[in-house]
């Protein structure tokens, strides 16, 4: 078998590929190992459609994060993908936490931003009488949105463009041959093989190991993937709509993550989360003893809160680049014809915002792989 365009992975940023490049090629093959779509870091996660307030300026996550954003409403529109733009508000609980406020709303301006806000705590209260604040910063476009109908969807539309889409199928190998990639993979019916001229890699958890397979070290390229685990704690359902909008603290500098904030469902319900620290290993438990830092963090701005209140809901991964106590880094998104690889398309690192941008990375991806081919 051949074809123009294989894609490892069908998560959100897989299938956001696919959707937007499917159009463009004259044949395009995903393989997901898993037999739905997501089933890693897609369906483990908060579900936020981020406005790009903290991301470094000029890099790839400032610019497909308010992008993204604003493409994943169009498409939540039109194809009846279950959303709220229910706008988010950053907590400042101290005064020295306010030029934090200011400091974060030139970032996300800068970024591309819209309708950025500060609010005195006064304003926050009258928005949000739950909370205590002494000041905040509004996002009104935040928002949350159903990742599993939201993948559904990109699937959907890639396969109207004639998009293969197989689930239940590994692969397991890259060989480089004359004119592209050949691709060893195993489903159900064993161990095949396919011709693709190009390969993008959007595996995830999974991307290491498939750049290893198409010659490029990970160690030597830097592209080394630390796992940074978050958990999520639910609150009761006496809580439901006791807040209108997310709710975040200011993330402070050494945090690997936002900060333990509030992540509404579609309900009107909130869980809390999620934390960040590093494991070795994947395994999705979630330690009941954390609930007391999550507490003592969220009673903050969230003073209704009660210590027994906090039950373990679930957990995600992410794929960091940057090893613990290192500055944080960027999506890392290349064509390795430089590393010997022409053809191979790497991305790596695809943590937050990657939700949000899935189809601005989708655009991006797609224009790199018209221009080679
Ligand atoms: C705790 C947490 C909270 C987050 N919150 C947000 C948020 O609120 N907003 C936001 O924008 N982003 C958020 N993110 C980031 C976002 O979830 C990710 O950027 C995004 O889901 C990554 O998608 P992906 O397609 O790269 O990965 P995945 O969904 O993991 O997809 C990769 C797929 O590749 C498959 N695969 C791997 N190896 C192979 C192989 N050899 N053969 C076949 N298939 C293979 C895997 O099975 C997997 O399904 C969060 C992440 C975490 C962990």
């Amino acid at each position: 078998m051949e074809t123009e365009v294989t894609i490892i992975g069908g998560g959100v940023i897989g299938l956001g590929i696919a959707a937007r490049l499917a159009p463009k090629v004259k044949s395009l093959v995903l393989f997901e190992r898993h037999d739905a779509w997501g089933q890693e870091i897609s369906s483990r996660n908060s579900e936020v459609l981020h406005s790009g307030i903290y991301y470094a300026p000029d890099s790839l996550k400032a610019a497909f994060c308010a992008k993204g954003q604003r493409m994943l409403y169009e498409l939540a529109a039109e194809a009846g993908i279950p959303h709220r733009r229910c706008g988010k508000i950053i907590i400042a609980s101290s005064e020295s936490e306010e030029a934090d406020l200011l400091r974060l709303k030139s970032c996300g301006e800068r970024n591309g931003a819209e309708g950025l806000r500060l609010l005195t705590g006064a304003e926050v209260v009258a928005r949000e009488p739950a909370v205590k604040a002494v000041a905040g910063l509004l996002a009104p476009d935040s928002g949350i949105i159903n990742a599993h109908a939201l993948m559904d969807a990109l699937a959907a539309r890639a396969q109207d463009a004639g998009a293969d889409l197989i689930r239940g199928a590994e692969v397991t190998g890259l060989e480089k041959v004359s004119d592209g990639w050949k691709i060893s993979y195993r489903d159900a019916d064993g161990e095949d093989t396919l011709t693709s001229r190009v390969v993008i890699n959007s595996a995830g958890l999974g991307a290491q190991a498939v750049m290893a397979m198409a010659g490029v070290d990970p160690e030597a390229a830097g592209l080394k993937l630390h796992l940074a685990k978050g958990e999520y704690f639910t609150v009761p359902s006496k809580y439901r709509n006791r807040l209108n909008s997310m709710v975040y603290p200011v993330p402070h500098k050494n945090l690997t993550g936002l900060g333990v904030h509030t992540v509404p469902d579609l309900s009107g319900s909130f869980k809390l989360g999620p934390n960040a620290f590093y494991v070795n290993t994947i395994n999705y438990t979630v330690d009941e003893s954390h609930a007391a830092e999550f507490y003592e963090s969220a009673r903050k701005y969230l003073p209704f809160l009660q210590p027994d209140d906090l039950v373990p809901a679930m957990s995600g991964i992410r794929p960091k680049l940057s090893a613990e106590n290192e500055p944080a880094r960027d999506f890392y998104i290349r064509h390795e014809a430089e590393r010997g690889a022409a053809g191979f398309f790497n991305l790596a690192g695809m943590e937050s915002p990657g939700l949000t941008s899935c189809c601005a990375i989708g655009d991006y991806i797609a224009g790199m792989v018209c221009d080679y081919l």
